[in-house]
């Protein structure tokens, strides 16, 4: 087999050059989107991408889009890429991974003189985390239509600021409106952020499908009150409501299957005080599965359990949801052609699931799209010791550049 492969050293030093913008001290990364470190780290891309010969063009909501021509240059374009932000306390890899690993392509393209028939577009997607403002996803949504440019510009982020003054102040409020390029299909390289691949040895996850979500906020109100004077059968204790709400919800998800993911991330005590019943419990619920008959039912049994343990205890209860999204389903042509070229590299593979939410899932819903994943380190993300090793990373880009060159030529096998 002789396959032209990238090049794993450069691949490795763009991520570790890349990692020292909003380097922390644990070995993490913070580059909080549209933050300065955010803008330093796109300036840091858009140079390098300059570098290998590609143009550029900024979107209105700060997507950037790096393009190596075609020999039918006003073709849509085969797409890759994923996201330059991270968490507060996020690792070196989430995100910039896909990034680099289409840069990394670019490079190896270059090198060997290789003409694609369809160009190439290389995407930094806007604010995926959501960790400075919300919503998550925030460029490809913008870039798909599901918000409205007006809107998102004028969100608040925690410093106070608004959006489009700090895409102005960073120098990426471009001119292009989101959406309105022509993508022919799109590939998102990213590392799992879960345990299987590693510990089932593999190298590479071809991803099928994203899972549904539901965001729900549960408010549970009752009656403060002395701690030292109420006798317990006469209160309106909002904590210990909340308490058999969250017993229930674990009993029911174990109890349903071995799929589902059920997280109660968030809780808030009113008044939270030693010496208060609480008359005010706050908590989220973040239910994740891949099948949305199944997510349905789930989501269906948790409300009249959830009214019914709060009359159980003499408390009112509101509910909200906050997000709701069906599982996506990748394009079938698109994951064929990372299991031929994860295949062909002789790389050991198997079909998977994503768990978390991605910029692919957006881009799902206009073109085809499918994800190439890489293990990681025991699974850990979102985490200063998020890892990988340097081969699994070359391996991954190697499969994008494979499949990338087949799209881009209409190599459909
Ligand atoms: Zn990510």
């Amino acid at each position: 087999m002789n396959e032209i492969v990238v090049n794993q050293t450069t691949l490795w030093d763009s991520l570790m050059t890349m990692a020292k913008i909003g380097g922390l001290p644990g070995g993490g990364c913070c580059r909080l989107a549209l933050s300065d470190t955010d803008g330093e780290g796109r300036d840091l891309f858009v140079k390098w991408c300059q570098e290998v010969g590609c143009d550029i063009t900024v979107d209105q909501i700060g997507n950037i889009y790096a393009r190596r021509a075609g020999r039918r240059n006003d073709a849509p374009a085969v797409s890759t890429g994923s996201h330059l932000d991270t968490q507060p306390h996020g690792g070196k890899f989430d995100g910039i991974y896909g990034v680099l690993a289409g840069l990394e392509v670019f490079r190896t393209l270059n090198n060997h003189k290789i003409e694609t028939e369809l160009p190439i577009d290389l995407i930094v997607w806007t604010n995926e985390e959501a960790a400075r403002f919300h919503p998550p996803l925030t460029g490809s949504s913008t870039f798909i239509g599901n918000i409205s440019l007006e809107d998102i510009h004028n969100v608040e982020t925690i410093d106070g600021t608004r959006v489009a003054e700090d895409l102005a102040r960073i120098g990426y409020l471009g001119k292009d409106v989101p959406g309105t390029r022509k993508l022919d299909s799109f590939f998102e390289t990213h590392i799992e952020q879960g345990p299987i691949l590693e510990s089932e040895n593999k190298t590479i996850g071809v991803v099928t499908q994203t899972q549904g979500m539901r965001f729900l906020t549960v408010n549970i109100f009752g009656e403060d009150g002395h701690a030292g004077t109420v006798p317990l059968c006469d209160r309106r204790d909002a904590m210990t409501g909340a308490a058999a709400m969250i017993t229930f919800l674990n009993k029911l998800a174990i109890e349903t299957d071995e799929q589902i993911r059920m997280t109660i991330g968030f809780l808030q005590v009113f008044p939270n005080s030693i010496s208060t019943i609480p008359g005010h419990v706050c908590f989220t619920i973040d239910l994740r599965h891949p099948d949305k008959i199944l997510l349905d039912t789930v989501g269906k049994r948790i409300e009249p359990a959830l009214y019914s343990i709060a009359d159980q205890h003499n408390l009112s209860i509101e509910m909200e949801c906050n997000m709701e999204k069906s599982p996506v389903l990748f394009n079938e042509e698109m994951i064929n052609l990372i299991q031929q070229a994860a295949d062909k590299l002789g790389l050991t593979n198997r079909r998977i699931l994503s768990g978390a939410g991605h910029d692919a899932m957006n881009l799902a819903q206009v073109v085809p799209t499918s994800m190439i994943f890489i293990p990681c380190e025991k699974g850990i993300s979102h985490n200063e010791h998020e890892n990988i090793t340097s081969s699994d990373a070359a391996a991954g880009a190697n499969v994008l550049l494979h499949a990338i060159i087949a799209r881009a030529n209409g190599l459909i096998q």
